[in-house]
């Protein structure tokens, strides 16, 4: 039987029971970034951390059984600040920067539409654009005008909050404190100072379009609008996940729910919501106004993709990650020990059972890499432990690569990992061919001197040499 996906609702606080609306279209929505600037570090946490989900959720329901949308948000005032500062249009500067995105998490081995999409299929996965929803965005304001949950005021349109009695309940902050601890001086076209912009008037230069009924002058939309716009086009005015990080429960997310349940008349928005922890430098939310930010590009040069997708995994996603430099030297070290063991080897297509329960247990990332950490293993004598079953176990590459696949790690034989790391590190293979020759020539000479000599060359060039049983010379790139 099929294991039990269990997972964390910040809806419920509680961990439950995953049961699909349509086990035979499981649905997932995502908000994605805001495409003004380079993403960081931080950015890719979401983003790896969902891709997983979807990952696991097409291995227990068939690829073709789910849809996975995760937006792109290209209209807000710092895409219209940043462009005027680079005096560029505003879709030059969106395309160029969602362009970078999508090089950044390809390189973090995450699957993009064109990966998993089967032309005249149902969409596996979308990535809409804001700005190519924004006539669903006016349909859902205009029915929010006519449903009362909504007002027009100084060419806004708001979303009147206290009218809707539940407001709050994703975010567990109750209406009546909320409008109590509220600030008194607010925008003078609020009714409350809870109630949030679903349209707002464009200033001269920026991008706008034709307004929702009773506002005359072209303006935009708020933020929180698009998600439910596009949530509701592309997975259906009910779906069953929504993730993103726990900085947007409130108020995005919060605002979301209030727009589509208003707007729809429906319980809820999406049945499971699932907010992943920060990524933190010295105890402190990495971000941009913080200053303190490494961008997923400055990362990558510097490391192989696996290795920072293997740091982001190891921690449990709703827990903080303290992003370090130890830690990643530490995946790099495992990645070459699983490669040493994997080798060639295909993976079988058997995934172990303990690794798939335990990422259905709310994706315990920790657990199910030290099932690996097992399957890489073999039992050595002296280190077995009274009760360890796996006393004496061989290690067992075709299930190790199976299980690091579905966390989208081991992508490559050992063999391509090495070409790939010697194309990356620039070093001249005919130099160290030429230098393994001397070895060996010295080496058969008994000339020690020389032979040490060759050794050294090649470890300046950053090679490592290896000698085999079975006579053979073999290398290795090190860092
Ligand atoms: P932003 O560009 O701030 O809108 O963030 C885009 C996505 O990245 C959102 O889902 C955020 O929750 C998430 N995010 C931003 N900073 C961090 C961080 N330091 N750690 C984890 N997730 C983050
Ligand atoms: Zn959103």
């Amino acid at each position: 039987m099929a294991p039990m996906l269990r997972l964390y609702n910040t809806l419920s606080g509680a961990k439950e029971a995953f049961a699909p609306i349509d086990p035979a279209h499981v649905r997932m929505y995502a908000c994605g970034p805001t495409v003004y600037d380079a993403a960081h570090i931080g950015n890719a946490r979401p983003i790896i951390v969902f891709d997983l989900l979807f990952r696991l959720l097409r291995h227990l329901y068939g690829p073709a059984h789910v849809t996975y949308a995760r937006n792109v948000t290209d209209v807000d005032d710092k895409i219209n600040a940043r462009a005027a500062e680079r005096g560029i249009t505003i879709r030059q500067l969106t395309d160029g920067t969602l362009a970078q995105f999508h090089r950044d998490i390809r390189d973090l081995g995450v699957l993009m539409p064109e990966d998993v999409n089967v032309p005249g299929e149902r969409p596996r996965f979308v990535e809409p654009r804001a700005t190519d929803h924004i006539a669903e965005m006016v349909a859902m304001i205009e029915a929010l005008i006519r449903s009362g949950h909504a007002y027009v005021a100084e060419g806004h349109v708001l979303f009147d909050v206290p009218a809707m009695p539940d407001y709050g309940r994703l975010s567990k902050r109750p209406l009546d404190e909320m409008e109590a601890g509220a600030r008194v001086e607010v925008a003078p076209y609020k009714r409350s100072p809870l109630d949030f912009v679903l349209w707002k008037p464009s200033k001269p230069g920026e991008p706008s379009w034709p307004s929702p009924a009773g506002i005359a002058a072209p303006g935009r939309p708020g933020w929180h609008i698009e998600c439910s716009a596009m949530s509701a086009k592309h997975l259906g005015q009910t779906f069953d996940i929504h993730a993103g990080g726990i900085d947007l429960i409130f108020p995005h997310h919060e605002n979301e729910v209030a727009q589509s349940r208003c707007c729809f008349g429906t319980p809820v928005m999406a049945n499971v919501w699932l907010h992943n922890g920060f990524l933190q430098v010295e105890g402190e939310k990495m971000s941009k106004s913080l200053g303190n930010f490494i961008t997923i590009r400055d990362v990558l040069n510097d490391w192989p993709g696996e290795v920072v997708r293997l740091t982001m995994l190891k921690t449990h996603y709703r827990q903080p990650i303290d992003w370090t430099l130890q830690s990643l030297q530490e995946s790099d070290r495992v990645l070459n020990r699983w490669y040493n063991v994997v080798g060639d080897h295909p993976a079988d297509g058997n995934l172990p059972d303990d690794f798939v329960e335990a990422l259905c247990d709310d994706l315990n990332t920790p657990a199910a890499i030290g099932e690996l950490h097992r399957l890489s293993s073999s039992g050595k004598l002296g280190t077995f432990q009274p009760g360890h079953s796996r006393f004496g176990q061989e290690a067992q590459p075709a299930a190790l690569r199976a299980g690091a696949n579905l966390l989208g790690l081991l992508g490559q034989t050992r063999t391509e990992r090495e070409s790939s790391q010697v194309a990356a590190s620039g070093i001249d293979v005919s130099a160290v061919e030429t230098l393994i020759a001397e070895r060996r020539a010295a080496r058969a000479a008994k000339d020690w001197t020389a032979s040490d000599r060759a050794r050294d060359a090649l470890a300046a060039l950053g090679v490592a040499v290896k000698d085999n049983k079975d006579g053979t010379t073999t290398w290795t790139v090190t860092r």
